[in-house]
């Protein structure tokens, strides 16, 4: 796992959005950035998802979050845009962003991948998470110390065969995340990029469905590089894509 000593409180006074939160990872990391102080908005398609996670942050006595629900494949510009102001007027300022949300469209050989599979999969992991961080950019830019944090994959910079729109997708992501690292170079925001390894998560277990899941990650095994890269440990780290295993 990587090397980082999870430390109490240390995310006390941030506002971390996190997409995704409802389930597998992302609902890991709402929680343990709660845990830690941290006001955290959650973003997320099923609502009923993201309920369950407000009410077991509620229930730590952490600070109350707030819920988005917002489906990535079908999300305007405007929405993106709306949801941002909304951040600002609510908590005057954006610490940090866990773009972590993506599908997995579907395993197949290149020759059979469908065109609307790939076109979701490209929504959702690559157009909705251009939109989103460039309307987040503005509330982060008000944050002393603001973290952007995209999420890779194994497939993500070698590509494997059957892997298609995903591993395309995650290729793009990395792109995307090194494009704002340089751009925003010595500011207040960083941007990197987490692969999280095999994680037993639904994700894995649809790619997976065989796997004997006591041999794999938890999500919270994960955590400690979730939370370095929202605290302000990792101020001076840029452009990286860093394994969490
Ligand atoms: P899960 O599928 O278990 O969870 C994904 C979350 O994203 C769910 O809460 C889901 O919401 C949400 N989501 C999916 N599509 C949309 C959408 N269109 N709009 C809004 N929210 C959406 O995935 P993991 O937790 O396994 O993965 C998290 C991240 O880590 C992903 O980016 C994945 O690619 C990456 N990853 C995971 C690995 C693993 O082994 N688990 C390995 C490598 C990378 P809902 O539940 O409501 O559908």
């Amino acid at each position: 796992m990587f090397d980082y000593q999870i430390k109490e409180n240390s995310l006390q006074g941030k506002t971390i959005l996190v997409t995704g939160a409802g389930d597998g990872i992302g609902k890991q990391a709402a929680l343990t950035y709660s845990s830690l102080g941290a006001t955290v908005i959650l973003l997320g398609k099923t609502v009923e998802k993201l309920e369950k996670v407000y009410d077991e942050i509620v229930a730590q006595g952490a600070p109350e979050p707030a819920i988005i629900p917002l489906d990535l494949k079908g999300a305007t510009k405007k929405n993106y845009h709306d949801m941002s102001s909304t951040i600002v007027d609510q908590f005057g300022k954006l610490d940090g962003a866990l773009l972590n949300a993506s599908t997995l469209g579907e395993l197949t050989p290149f020759e059979t991948i469908h065109e609307q599979i790939w076109t979701d999969v490209m929504q959702i992991n690559v157009t909705a998470q251009f939109l989103l961080a460039q309307a987040l950019l503005p509330a982060l830019k008000l944050a002393p110390n603001a973290s952007l944090a995209f999420t890779s994959s194994g497939v993500g910079n070698k590509g494997r065969a059957f892997w298609g729109a995903y591993s395309v997708s995650k290729f793009a992501t990395e792109g995307m995340m090194q494009v704002i690292a340089d751009e925003y170079d010595n500011t207040n925001i960083r941007c990197n990029a987490i692969n999280p390894g095999a994680t037993n998560t639904p994700m894995r277990n649809k790619a997976y469905p065989a796997e004997d899941k006591t041999s794999i990650a938890t999500p919270v095994d994960i955590m400690p590089l979730y939370v370095y890269l929202m605290s302000d440990d990792s101020v001076d780290v840029n452009g990286e894509r860093i394994n969490a295993q």
